[in-house]
């Protein structure tokens, strides 16, 4: 015999977090709803994890950045599940699902049954075994992915401060791990096959400007080449790593950044999927009816770009946990989950937001010799995605809404004036 909850979220990350106050505002009752977390903290702002958490100084740490102060809501701490009749149960993965007779069993051996459920375990970061290279057990090797690879992070920085770092992989991680590394006054070398970072974001006038800036800061970029072998002492940390192009590096640690894979094995013939995701429908319901999906593992419909999505971005965590809730609790007045994609990043004194798709012809506006620069993509004369760095909150509404409303481009160089007057006429 187990226990029985109308409502359970699988995962208890910033989905998980998200949706249990959107279940409060909507009503639901003591007892009613469990998260299950294989992690031993509440729902936290994951985000947190690359920026605030790796400083030197004044760190950001729990119970600081529980969710939703993400999104200016209130901060749920732990005594906030309690205050609210939520069964928070921490450390304890789900090793099992029945969807057809609605019941899971934990690693505790507890069988818990629901009437709806909501999917909500984020992803995992890939490997380097994956990729076919040996190391990833080395005490210097770092992945960040939760709080207990941002610890482990934090103190193999504070062991490595003056010596040599490499950053594997040129993505959201690895510029951000590289920035914060630089903090911690470690050298630097960032190493990934591509052109320039950021590569399916970036244009590469964009990426020159990160990229030179990060040099500035004594970053050494190492492009068009990877990690074929790491060396070993005798201890078995790593000392240095080999590259595919034959040179070599030497390395105190090790920062691992090579992507991300959603959680979905626990309903692997059992849900629908598309893009490696669990495929929902614009209320976030997955193929059977009692069960949604949200955030990182969910594939939904975006009708800006008319096509399906998983987008491994916090935004959207937020947003389909919200509308998942609201869609079980309040049907009637809920409407189709609209969505705008939209990514951002923080690094060093620098700040962008990119809102859309990066499809089409790219203009470059702005100073890209000062502060505020950014790019517009346009397709079929509209406008279909902005990036923009360095500016207001003011600018990013605006060109969220430019984009949002798809506006007609028409005067390339009134766009430059983004901050100004609004250049474009929807
Ligand atoms: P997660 O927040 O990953 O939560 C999933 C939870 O489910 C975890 O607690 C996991 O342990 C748990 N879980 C998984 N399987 C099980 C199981 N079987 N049983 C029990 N529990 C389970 N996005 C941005 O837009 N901007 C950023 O600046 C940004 N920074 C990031 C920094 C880092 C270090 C990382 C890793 C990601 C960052 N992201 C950022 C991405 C963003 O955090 C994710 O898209 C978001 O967290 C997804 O939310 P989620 O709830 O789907 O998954
Ligand atoms: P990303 O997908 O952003 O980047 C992975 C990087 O690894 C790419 O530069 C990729 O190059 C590179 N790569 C792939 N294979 C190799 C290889 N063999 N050797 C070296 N580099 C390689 O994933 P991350 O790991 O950076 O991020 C993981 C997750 O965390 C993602 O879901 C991301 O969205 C999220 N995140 C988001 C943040 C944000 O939104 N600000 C911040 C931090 C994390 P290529 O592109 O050429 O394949």
């Amino acid at each position: 015999m187990g226990r029985s909850f109308r409502y359970v979220i699988i995962g208890g990350g910033v989905a998980a977090g998200y949706a249990a106050l959107e279940f409060t505002k909507k009503g639901v009752s003591h007892g009613e709803l469990c998260i299950i977390s294989d992690e031993p903290v509440a729902p936290y702002e994951r985000p947190a994890l690359s920026k605030g958490f790796l400083l030197p100084e004044a760190p950001a740490r729990l119970p600081g950045f529980h969710t939703c102060v993400g999104a200016n809501e209130e901060r749920l701490t732990p005594n906030w599940y309690k205050e609210h009749g939520i069964e928070l149960i921490l450390g304890t993965r789900v090793e099992s699902i029945d969807v057809r007779r609605k019941t899971l069993l934990t690693t505790t051996g507890e069988t818990i049954s629901y009437k709806f459920l909501i999917i909500a375990t984020g992803s995992r970061a890939v490997k380097l075994e994956e990729i076919g290279i040996k190391g990833s057990d080395a005490e210097n090797v770092c992945y960040l992915h939760d709080l207990a690879d941002a610890t482990n992070l934090v103190n193999i920085m504070q062991k490595c401060s003056g010596g040599n770092a490499i950053v594997v992989g040129g993505g959201y991680i690895g510029m951000e791990c590289a920035a914060s590394l630089v903090a911690n006054k470690i050298n630097v070398s960032i190493v990934f096959p591509g052109p320039h970072c950021m590569e399916r974001l970036f244009t590469p006038k964009i990426a020159s400007y990160y990229e030179d800036f990060y040099k500035s800061k004594g970053v050494n970029f190492v492009k068009g080449t990877s990690l074929s072998s790491f060396e070993f002492n005798s201890e078995g940390m790593v000392t240095g790593a080999n590259l595919r192009d034959g040179r070599q590096l030497p390395a105190d640690m090790i920062v691992v950044g090579i992507g991300a894979r959603p959680n979905t094995d626990l309903f692997t013939g059992q849900l629908t999927f598309e893009n490696r995701g669990i495929k929902v429908n614009n209320h976030l319901q997955s193929s059977n009816p009692s069960v949604y999906a949200v955030g990182d593992v969910a594939s939904f419909p975006v009708e800006f770009s008319g096509d399906t999505r998983r987008v491994e971005h916090v935004d959207a965590a937020r947003r389909t946990a919200r509308h998942a809730v609201s869609a079980i609790m309040d049907p009637n007045n809920t409407l189709e989950f609209d969505y705008l994609p939209f990514f951002y990043s923080r690094v060093f004194s620098l700040s962008w937001r990119f809102y859309g798709d990066n499809v089409g012809e790219v203009v470059h506006f702005g100073d890209f010799s000062g502060s505020k620069f950014g790019a517009y993509w346009k397709n079929n004369g509209s406008l279909v995605g902005c990036f923009l760095e360095g500016g207001s909150d003011d600018d990013y509404v605006k060109i969220a809404k430019a984009v949002r409303d798809k506006a007609m481009v028409v005067d390339l160089g009134e766009l430059l004036r983004v901050d100004q007057k609004p250049p474009l006429s929807p």
